[in-house]
């Protein structure tokens, strides 16, 4: 069998909901090794016509939140509504520590014994942005593979909430209200990313101030220019833990996506994703191909410029003399 046949024939496995395929198929689009990469764009060349189908959803939130004991609690609820259910876990710091703060624990062991859910934690050690775009191509082979909600979960720290919103339809904010410090600080920014805040641990003797809290947060949004345009985000207060608000969550998705297919919003905003893919990945590839034609003068050109020999425009000017072609 030739290695596209082969890609064929793992496609089929992948689609025929054989999820020791897709695994496998998303170690193979993971993978860094130049041997792979021409069968993995081959792989994901090859199942496009079978993505698209599903709702994306973005979660962010600072480590403690909940968003694994969430994500569980909205996926459980969905296996239960007989949806096939994708969770995928972008972890900006695994590119740059080389350890994860997502993937090192053991997560959501319900849902992973649930047949209809796949969870795929973090690729770890891969570029920054580089982990992204895996998880980018990853939901497709999802997608692929007849998943039906996708949900993409990042740490709220380094550039993980921005790069989640680029590659999701709808995206949630959880929060958490601590003793005494009111609204927890977020950072700066990623309230005009949302489509709606989750204040989870609204049980036992948090469930006043984290109804207050929410009470807060929808003054705020009401204030704030939506991310989405014509839907004005919201804010709902739940318990994962005790499973309670995971329901009126996932209305509020529904909703979301009712109203903004409609709208023309969702369609534009795939287009809008794609496009923003290609030219984000357009300007990777000729930087490595330049770095990679370059590799005897750049680090002399780096150098000069880093100990002030040499302005940065006239290094461009040496570097680009020739480049006519980028
Ligand atoms: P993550 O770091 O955001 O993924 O947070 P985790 O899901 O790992 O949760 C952090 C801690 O908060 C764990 O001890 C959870 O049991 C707890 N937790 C999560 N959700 C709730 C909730 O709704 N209520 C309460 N009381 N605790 C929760």
């Amino acid at each position: 069998m030739s290695a596209f046949e082969e890609i064929e024939t793992l496609l089929h496995r992948v689609r025929s909901n054989h999820r020791a395929s897709l695994a496998r198929a998303i170690t193979l689009i993971e993978s860094r090794a130049p041997k792979h990469s021409k069968f993995a764009e081959a792989l994901i060349e090859a199942a496009l016509p079978f993505t698209g189908g599903a709702i994306r959803i973005g979660i962010t939130g600072v480590p403690g939140a909940g968003k694994s004991t969430f994500t569980e609690a909205l996926g459980m609820y969905l296996c239960g509504l007989g949806k096939k259910v994708a969770v995928l876990a972008v972890d900006p710091t695994s590119s740059i520590h080389g350890g994860s703060i997502l993937g090192d624990k053991t997560r959501m062991e319900g849902l992973s014994r649930e047949k209809n859910a796949f969870i795929r934690p973090s690729p770890s050690g891969t570029t920054p942005g580089g982990v992204a775009a895996r998880t980018r191509e990853a939901m497709l082979l999802c997608e692929a593979a007849g998943y039906e909600v996708i949900i993409v979960e990042t740490v709220g720290v380094g550039q993980g909430e921005t790069e989640v919103r680029t590659m999701t339809d709808c995206f949630l904010l959880l929060q958490i209200t601590g003793a005494g410090d009111g609204l927890q600080a977020i950072k700066k920014g990623v309230l005009e990313l949302v489509d709606a805040i989750i204040i989870n641990k609204a049980d036992g003797a948090n469930t006043v101030r984290a109804q207050q809290a929410c009470g807060e947060y929808a003054r705020m949004l009401e204030v704030l220019q939506p991310f989405t345009e014509g839907w004005q985000p919201q804010a709902l207060t739940c318990s994962a833990l005790e499973k309670k608000g995971v329901d009126a969550v996932w209305e509020l998705i529904e909703a979301f996506e009712v109203n903004t297919q409609k709208s023309g919003v969702f369609e534009r905003r795939r287009q809008t994703q794609n496009l923003d893919w290609f030219q984000a990945r357009l300007k990777q590839s000729v930087m490595e191909a330049f770095r990679q034609r370059e590799v005897a003068r750049l680090p002399k050109i780096e150098a000069a410029v880093s100990n002030g020999e040499l302005s940065v425009a006239g290094a461009l000017k040496k570097m680009l003399a020739k480049e006519d072609r980028f």
